[in-house]
């Protein structure tokens, strides 16, 4: 099958061919023409499926009609919505829709909290089409009056069960309520939970076409997975750098449990002389996206990343992940496998595990129902740094994940004192992201408290938080 079986509009072709898609993924073959019918949809679909065209090009086909080349805002009113759990996320989405709308005349842009609202605000006047966001900022902008809802004719929720999870629900509700009641719904889930089911009898009309493409817990099939045994943190450490030496590897995430041990390893990693950073919840968004960047343009070698940091994220040909630690949540394995070996290409996953982790590894392998074959890591260069009695774990960037929640306060400095952001330019102004002075979102939007556990309270509070920080962004870090 081909796209040009799809009726799309020559302009949107164009784009497809330019990005160099030849032949649509399963998802999009069965979402586009049901979307294009302008059915509901409730698609079973992760990250690495090709769901974002899969809801994104027809949507544009839909819209084409309405596409002006005026100035005049009026004649831009949000006719698309897509909502998404997380600012990374969101801005995927808004980046694959620039994409694929670069020869139409309809204008996108992105909302998400964390950064001042100014720049966006003169977006939304200026009018946009399609219009990105996670739901708070969206519901602030709608607060303050700078965008209207009332002519919304597509609604997305992508990511849905992440939303749930991070307690989206009350929010969904009040900005469902702002929308037409004729309207086409489009909803996006890694699972169907008996509460994704429910959202989508609430949001979705009644007999929405269910497309799934991957089934539950299913890991890549094209991923080669290997267990390294080694016998301790400091192994752990100079075991990453190893294997990235050895293998060449030039592009690869390596995932940890804790913020700390992600700065750690990233430090480590660059005595080493590999270009590596961390991405983590305690990180300013500006930061996330400019080493998000970096490591996209091959600048950053090795991101180390904590799970709230990476989930969803989308990187191209991704060839290696690595589990410096082994999640505590056998579906966070999954997550995070899945972010190599994407669109069919073949990837490799290789996890670390310490003699006292035999437990993570038996749940992981239950889910996926079969072993990962284990083998011995010989080091070829003693561990750097002596071994220090220093619990890693300390720092659990999402409490929800952790089985082995915190029992004492940290001690390391990193909670005392200031983030010193490491090597050169962050991609956003300094003034920008110290004028936030509240405590920092994660990636799913919660607060990272001492222990990096978001409250509840802090969550609402930032997502209502102070509106008069000043301007910066348009949605993207400016270069
Ligand atoms: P997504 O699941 O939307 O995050 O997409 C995963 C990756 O697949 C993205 O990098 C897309 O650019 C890529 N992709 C989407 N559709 C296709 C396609 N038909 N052929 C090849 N790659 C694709």
């Amino acid at each position: 099958m081909s796209f040009d079986s799809f009726g799309l509009h020559p302009d949107l072709m164009r784009a497809i061919a330019e990005v160099g898609y030849s032949t649509p993924t399963p998802i999009q073959v069965q979402a586009i023409p049901e979307i294009i019918a302008g059915r509901d949809v409730m698609g079973a679909a992760q990250t690495g499926t090709g769901k974002t065209a899969a809801f994104t090009l027809p949507i544009l086909q839909r819209l084409m009609p309405y596409a002006s080349s005026s100035a005049s805002p009026a004649r831009h009113p949000v006719r698309a919505l897509m909502l998404a759990p997380t600012r990374e996320l969101a801005d995927q989405i808004a980046q694959n829709v620039s994409t694929y709308a670069k020869y139409v005349p309809l204008k996108s842009a992105v909302v998400f909290g964390g950064v001042d609202m100014s720049a966006q605000t003169q977006q939304l006047r200026a009018g946009v089409e399609i219009l990105i966001a996670t739901p708070g900022r969206l519901l602030d902008h709608v607060q303050q009056k700078t965008v209207s809802l009332s002519t919304v004719s597509v609604l997305v929720l992508d990511e849905a069960d992440r939303m749930l999870d991070m307690g989206f629900l009350p929010d969904l509700q009040r900005i469902v309520n702002l929308l037409p009641k004729a309207r086409q719904s489009l909803l996006f889930s890694a699972t169907f939970s008996t509460e994704i089911r429910k959202l989508a009898k609430t949001f979705l009309n009644d007999s929405p076409v269910v497309i799934e493409v991957a089934a539950r817990n299913a890991a890549a099939e094209n991923v080669t997975q290997v267990v390294y045994e080694v016998d301790r943190v400091e192994s752990k450490r100079a075991a990453v750098a190893q294997l990235v030496k050895r293998q060449g590897l030039r592009q690869v995430i390596v995932f940890t449990n804790t913020k700390i041990g992600a700065s750690r390893l990233a430090r480590e990693l660059q005595r080493e002389g590999i270009p590596a950073d961390a991405i983590h919840g305690d990180k300013s968004q500006g930061e996330r996206l400019a080493t998000l960047e970096k490591f996209k343009k091959g600048e950053v070698e090795v991101m180390v990343a904590t799970d709230v940091a990476a989930r969803g994220l989308d990187i191209a040909e991704l060839p290696a992940v690595i589990n410096f630690d082994l999640p505590y949540s056998p579906e966070d394995y999954i997550h995070r496998i899945g972010r190599t070996g994407r669109a069919g290409a073949s990837g490799r996953a290789m996890s670390l595990m310490l003699p006292e982790d035999q437990r993570l590894l038996i749940d992981i392998e239950k889910l996926l129902k079969r072993t990962i074959p284990r083998e011995k890591l010989v080091l070829m260069r003693a561990p750097r740094e002596p071994f220090t009695p220093r619990d890693d774990r300390l720092a659990v960037d999402s409490p929800s994940r952790s089985r082995t929640p915190p029992t004492k306060k940290p001690t390391d400095p990193i909670f005392s004192e200031p983030y010193q952001p490491q090597g050169a330019a962050l991609g956003v102004s300094a003034a920008a992201d110290t004028s936030v002075s509240k405590p920092e979102a994660s990636a799913n939007g919660s607060v990272a408290t001492p222990t990096g556990v978001p409250s509840r309270a802090s969550l609402s509070s930032i997502r209502r938080g102070p509106r008069s920080v000043p301007a910066l962004l348009g949605g993207k870090p400016k270069a």
